[in-house]
């Protein structure tokens, strides 16, 4: 705590993953001695830059860049860029430290990283968001390559921004070189897949979930939190495989639709017109949307999916959840739930499922493009999706035999830790005290 002060979330996403370490250190001393857990917290580097860029109105804005590259004893960093107002070093250490493990679970040759800046893209014009991509990139590619470091995109930074970020870095070093982003469009080294994979990388392994308990999404009722690239493509997995999706949100509030959410107006309000999820209820009659009172969590489910942000559902959701009778949490952002009420989820029998497992579909997907991109290939939707299943699949199985292997059989966020943890600790123990 005193060596990294005022970094909340990074403290929670530590405790989170030290809790479920006990059996591991107990089973191996040599991860000990080798003081594998105080390396492990420790980035390898972390850089800090001043972003300057020019607005509309001709006013000189600063804003400050971030990227931290926290371990790469499985392969170049990897992990996505958040533009937010709310990101500072705690965020993006926070959301470093878990790409690691995630990104062991996917068992693609991945280090983790993430970065981002505190840049709000929020009513900002397309010359706005171009001037501040270009600026971010210029110092930003000093530190990345397709050997050293791949960002992506995360919650502000989707296909345009991806796109001016590469167009500056093509331009800086004239160098084509598209295994240095993921996300990238699908005329210019995008891999098909690569939009829905967090989604549906999320009901995929959720059902993988349900089969374990002979059931499936056919007939359930779920909410699933935010409207953006997570939560839209979750909703679009969870239809397609029989579920309804009755409610959905954004940081002004969240909508109901008893019939389902209409997915196509709402990729129309969110992707297109980049609009705020208020206008739902203007074009659907029988929906309603709530901006103040009860959270999206009040909303009587079978499943619960928050695909928003960090700590968006505190102990008193859980309860109202659990009172309910929801019987299972999957979460489709990265540590969306306080660590309190995952406890309480864990005491009611309600499954959990954390999303360094549940959302490592994005990520793997990215390595995905990284392959194509190495090898000048272009798979077929289908091939890709395939590949995205398999993985999911792997990713939910191994898990699941992690949790059962150390005597927490069922308890996904312990067979997460430890399998995530594992691999990576046993790099570093062959690559030496470096
Ligand atoms: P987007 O920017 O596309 O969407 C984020 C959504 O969450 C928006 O609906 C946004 O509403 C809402 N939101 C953001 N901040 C808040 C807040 N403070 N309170 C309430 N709502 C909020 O991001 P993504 O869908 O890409 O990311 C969502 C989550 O998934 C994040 O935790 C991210 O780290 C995680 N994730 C994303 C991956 C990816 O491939 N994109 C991969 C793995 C994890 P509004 O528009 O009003 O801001």
């Amino acid at each position: 705590l005193h060596r990294n002060p005022g970094e909340s979330e990074f403290h929670q996403a530590v405790f989170e993953v030290l809790e479920s370490l006990g059996p591991v250190v107990a089973k191996r001393p040599d991860y000990v001695d080798a003081q594998i857990l105080n390396r492990i917290v420790e980035p390898e580097r972390q850089i800090i830059f001043r972003v300057p860029w020019v607005d509309d109105q001709g006013t000189v804005q600063i804003n400050r860049g971030f990227r931290v590259q926290f371990n790469s004893a499985l392969g170049p960093y990897k992990g996505g860029l958040r533009f937010h107002p709310s990101v500072y070093l705690g965020i993006v250490k926070f959301l470093g430290f878990e790409q690691i493990f995630k990104n062991s679970l996917t068992g693609l040759p991945i280090g983790g990283g993430k970065g981002g800046s505190d840049f709000d893209p929020k009513g900002k014009s397309d010359g706005e968001i171009m001037r501040f991509c270009q600026s971010f990139m210029t110092e930003l590619s000093r530190h990345i390559g397709q050997y050293t470091d791949v960002p992506a995109g995360d919650i502000g930074v989707g296909g345009r921004e991806l796109g001016y970020m590469f167009g500056q870095w093509k331009r800086l070093t004239n160098n084509y070189e598209s295994g240095v982003l993921t996300g990238k469009g699908l005329t210019w080294g995008g891999s098909q897949v690569r939009k829905e994979a967090t989604g549906y990388g999320t009901v995929y392994f959720l059902d993988e979930v349900l089969k374990e308990r002979g059931e499936s999404f056919e007939g359930k009722r779920v909410v699933v939190s935010g409207s953006g690239n997570v939560a839209i493509y979750a909703i679009e997995k969870v239809h397609q495989l029989g579920g309804t999706v009755i409610a959905a949100s954004d940081s002004s509030g969240f909508i109901v639709d008893e019939a389902g959410i209409d997915l196509e107006l709402l990729k129309d309000i969110k992707e297109v017109r980049r609009a705020r999820i208020s206008e739902y209820v203007e074009r659907r009659p029988g929906s309603t949307f709530s901006s103040n009172g009860h959270t999206i969590w009040s909303v009587p489910c079978d499943i619960a999916v928050p695909c928003a942000t960090q700590n968006e559902l505190d102990e008193d959701d859980a309860a109202t959840l659990i009172a309910n009778g929801c019987t299972l949490v999957g979460e489709g952002a990265n540590m969306p739930t306080t660590q309190g009420a995952a406890r309480l989820f864990s005491e009611a029998g309600v499954t959990f499922a954390p999303g360094k497992a549940v959302n490592a579909g994005g990520v793997a997907t990215s390595a995905l493009e990284m392959q194509q991109n190495a090898s000048r290939d272009s798979w077929t939707f289908e091939h890709t999706d395939e590949r995205l299943g398999e993985i999911m699949r792997g990713v939910h199985d191994l898990c699941y035999e992690t949790a059962e292997e150390y005597g927490r059989p069922g308890d996904y966020v312990a067979g997460a830790n430890i399998a995530g943890f594992n691999r990576v600790a046993d790099a570093m123990l062959a690559l030496g005290v470096i």
